[in-house]
């Protein structure tokens, strides 16, 4: 051939969408000479006119078929090398095809830029077909494209069934025998079934072999191929006898898992042993296409399993991506965005849903990846407890709870509580002016003296009790929503000022530490106030007489931060993540100090409300440190405060 004149193939094919595909990768990739043919007639003409290198044909084409075309083709002398395409699930007219002579074929759809491949390879061992023509040469060439097209399909990721039987089929093509099996070990039973087969009786089909008294077994057993030149019939099971005959293991990670063979059942040509390592390289195609299908079923039924359990539960499973893009959604999930059906994935939550809750708390985990971030969303009468989880290297997710009765239950709790202690200060301030009065209409004895301190007592600690429900329910109603712009160190005299007779009795000394410059918060005045009060009853009460407590205030990065701190008591590692919860004290207390285990309940749900953060430190028999930090006052928490609010 002139090296400059480019190698001209033919492309026949009735779509003209496959012939303007196929030869615009040929031309402009490759630069080949490409002519196109849309009939199997005008196929056979092109062909006699311009006799091309290669021919690329579709397979089903009407009145004429690509098989048919070749064949006329040869009859008149035309043995040009052709790439057949086919429809899927053709594999039988595959191996027609490659018998007939054509080197390569395509299962659509298929990569154009496979196609060029083929067709610069076919052309390369065409050139040299053309100047070496033995027949044992051609006949490794075709073995060869046979191999390479089986191999495209096992990556192909056709099913499993289509795949064995193509390589079946190729086995038996390439080695030219009569007939083929692919037996693989059933893991139960150990024994060999027919999994595919070429050319196999019907009733065969359905054989199964012990691996100990079989010839297909030795091969299990040894992991080695078996190659059996002729004479001699084999049985390869009872009155199933053979000539000649090739087994070939198929290995994964070298267990043994099944046996590709090919047979001759009549003398008339022995198999060539030659074929070995090209039956060896389809056993690998066949152990390879076996695992990917385990792993692709495996992968499947954890995905099926996975969506049941999505679709099944109650809460609501929302998944968006880095762009805020849908990825995944379950039903609940879906009702909450007021879609149907599945459409919407795959588009921005913000065009889908106009729920500022929800939009508003997924706009704000960008910002904490460390923790969970939870809040109400709030739906056509029903209200979800929707928490954000940062999902690295997917996004984030919201898994949303319906808590609607147990909002509805928490508000009547809180109106009981606040009923109940307000209606029970008047009769309990009877009860204290009666035991006041009592010393004054006459002289009491000292037994009398002590039963109305203690009535006192009891009273008082009821009294107590009552005033941190109310504060907890005025708090949780949110009844103090006043806010104003609050310096804290103000606060923490008048706090100080407060407890300062309790701490004198105790002989205990409170030294406050204000840095200058301090930034206000945004806050509720009476409510922050609390928060020192609370603390530093605790310091007083958990701490022994002339103890010494510290206030310290500062700030820091947008932050103002409160430090008390006693040398009291201590707390228990295993008490300090408990102490916050509501109605928890310490055992070891309550034999020997009066409380309610509200007051640092109180004290959390105060710092929550005002988006700050507190947490102890503490080493039992040494002393207590709380540390609080809440957002100082800028221009930008502002807004935060007015959208909060609205
Ligand atoms: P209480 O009414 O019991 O003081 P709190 O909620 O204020 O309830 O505190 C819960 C528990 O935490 C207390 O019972 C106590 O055991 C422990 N605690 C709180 N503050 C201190 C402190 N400064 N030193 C030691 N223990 C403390």
């Amino acid at each position: 051939m002139n090296k400059n004149t480019p190698e001209r193939i033919l492309i026949v094919d009735d779509s003209l969408e496959m012939r303007n595909f196929i030869s615009n990768v040929l031309t402009t990739e490759a630069g080949y000479s490409v002519s196109v043919a849309r009939s199997g007639h005008e196929g056979v003409e092109i062909t006699i006119q311009e006799s091309p290198d290669l021919i690329i044909t579709d397979y089903s084409m009407p009145e004429m078929s690509g098989l048919e075309m070749l064949e006329e083709l040869r009859r008149r002398e035309q043995t040009m090398p052709a790439i057949l395409m086919t429809a899927e699930g053709s594999e039988d007219i595959a191996v027609r095809a490659l018998r007939a002579g054509v080197m390569d074929y395509f299962v659509k759809p298929f990569d154009p830029f496979e196609m060029k491949e083929a067709a610069t390879r076919v052309l390369a061992a065409s050139r040299i077909g053309a100047t070496r023509t033995s027949v044992s040469d051609q006949r490794n060439m075709q073995a060869l494209n046979a191999l390479i097209a089986v191999g495209r399909s096992v990556t192909a990721l056709l099913d499993l069934e289509s795949i064995l039987t193509r390589i079946v089929e190729a086995a038996v093509f390439i080695s030219g025998a009569e007939e083929g099996t692919l037996m693989l070990l059933d893991r139960t039973t150990g024994d060999l079934y027919v999994r595919a087969s070429k050319n196999i009786e019907e009733g065969l089909r359905s054989m199964r072999l012990r691996v100990v008294d079989s010839l297909a077994g030795k091969v299990v057993s040894s992991g080695d191929p078996l190659y059996v030149e002729g004479g001699t019939p084999q049985k390869i099971k009872t009155s199933y006898l053979v000539r000649s005959l090739i087994y070939v293991p198929l290995k994964v990670a070298d267990r043994v898992i099944g046996v590709l063979g090919v047979h001759n059942r009549s003398g008339a040509s022995p198999l060539g042993k030659d074929i070995l390592a090209s039956m060896t390289a389809l056993a690998d195609y066949a152990s390879i296409a076996i695992v990917n299908a385990e792993l692709y079923s495996e992968a499947d039924s954890e995905r099926a399993r996975f969506s049941k359990i999505l679709n099944q539960i109650q809460d609501g499973v929302l998944l968006v991506d880095g762009h805020d893009r849908v990825a995944l959604c379950n039903p609940v999930a879906r009702d909450l965005l007021d879609q149907a059906g599945n459409d919407f994935i795959g588009q921005r939550l913000v065009n889908l849903t106009s729920n500022r809750q929800l939009l508003d708390l997924l706009e704000d985990s960008k910002n904490r990846t460390t923790r969970p971030l939870h809040g109400d969303v709030s739906h056509s009468g029903k209200i979800f407890n929707a928490h954000v989880s940062e999902i690295p290297g997917l996004g984030r997710a919201v898994v949303m709870q319906d808590i609607t009765e147990l909002k509805e239950l928490d508000r009547i709790k809180s109106e009981l509580v606040l009923m109940v202690s307000h209606d029970l200060r008047s009769p309990l301030t009877a009860i204290l002016s009666y035991t006041e009065l009592m010393g004054r209409v006459g002289e009491l004895n000292e037994q009398q003296k002590e039963f109305t301190k203690q009535a006192r007592i009891s009273v008082e600690s009821i009294t107590t009790l009552i005033n941190d429900l109310l504060d907890l329910g005025k708090i949780e109603a949110r009844v103090d929503r006043e806010r104003e712009e609050v310096d804290m160190g103000e606060l923490a005299g008048q706090a100080v000022r407060i407890v300062k007779q309790q701490a004198e009795l105790k002989k205990q000394i409170i030294t406050v530490n204000t840095r200058e410059g301090v930034p206000t918060v945004m806050g509720n005045a009476l409510q922050l106030r609390q928060v020192f009060t609370n603390l530093l009853d605790n310091a007083i009460k958990y701490s022994g007489v002339g103890g010494a407590i510290g206030l310290h205030l500062f700030g820091e990065a947008e932050s103002v931060i409160v430090v008390i701190s006693d040398d009291g008591i201590g707390i228990s590692p295993e008490d300090q993540p408990h102490i916050f919860d509501r109605f928890y004290r310490v055992k070891e207390v309550t034999q020997t100090h009066t409380g309610t285990g509200l007051g640092l309940n109180i004290v959390k749900s105060i710092v929550d409300l005002h988006s700050g953060r507190v947490w102890v430190q503490s080493t039992p028999g040494k002393g207590t440190t709380f540390t609080i930090v809440l957002p100082a006052f800028t221009a930008s928490n502002l807004e935060q405060e007015a959208i909060t609010n609205a």
